[in-house]
Order: C-alpha cells, then sequence, then structure tokens
C-alpha cells in the first residue's frame, strides 16, 4: 500500500487521496475523486475518461483481491515473478539433468 500516492490520482482533477479525498475505482479502469463522481464524470454509469459503461468502487484495503493487486507495489510482483521463474528454470535443469544420467545409463548398460 506504500506505493499508492506514487500513481494514484483522479484522472480528472489529479487529486490525490487524502483524509479528505476518496478515490474511486472504475471496472473500466480509470480513477476518481469522490469530488468529481459527485459532479458528474460518471454520469449515466458513463466514464467520461473512456466513454465505456462502467461500475465504481471505493479504494480501499477492502477491495478484492483482483483489484487490490492493480495498487501493490510492481517490484513485489517482479520478485514473484523471478521466484516462479527461478522455480522452473531449476526443475527444467533438474529434469534435464536427471535425463542426461539416464540416456547416459541406458547407453552404457547396452
Ligand atoms: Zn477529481
Ligand atoms: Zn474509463
Amino acid at each position: 500500500m506504500q506505493s499508492f500516492e506514487h500513481f494514484v490520482h483522479c484522472n480528472e482533477c489529479l487529486s490525490f487521496p487524502s483524509n479528505g479525498t476518496k478515490i474511486y475505482f472504475t471496472t473500466c479502469g480509470h480513477l476518481y475523486c469522490d469530488r468529481c463522481v459527485n459532479s458528474g464524470v460518471l454520469n449515466d454509469s458513463i466514464c467520461k475518461n473512456c466513454r465505456q459503461k462502467c461500475g465504481h468502487t471505493l479504494l480501499s484495503a477492502n477491495l478484492k483481491p483482483q483489484t487490490l493487486q492493480y495498487f501493490e507495489d510492481d517490484v513485489y510482483f517482479l520478485q514473484k515473478y523471478e521466484k516462479i521463474r527461478n522455480f522452473q528454470k531449476k526443475q527444467t535443469e533438474l529434469y534435464l539433468k536427471h535425463s542426461r544420467i539416464e540416456v547416459l545409463h541406458s547407453f552404457l548398460s547396452v
């Protein structure tokens, strides 16, 4: 959550989330503050930015994980990705090493 302020801003008036400013996240991927929502950026559920029909939820720590992940530290995701990649690489190497030994064994036992 500490990276919130780096990029979370109202796409209409550029306000940042603060005690007085709530930010809403739309299903079309835009962010608006409560003042802009109240003044009509989402009138008739049409996003002013992209003209798509959308829903919106208040941005808070209680969001669903699939929504919240957009606001997590991207470094964390890179590390997670790196871990997965290393794991798969290691497994592949183990397999290759093992299969090479198998091949060698079957070659020697002929
Ligand atoms: Zn705004
Ligand atoms: Zn939009």
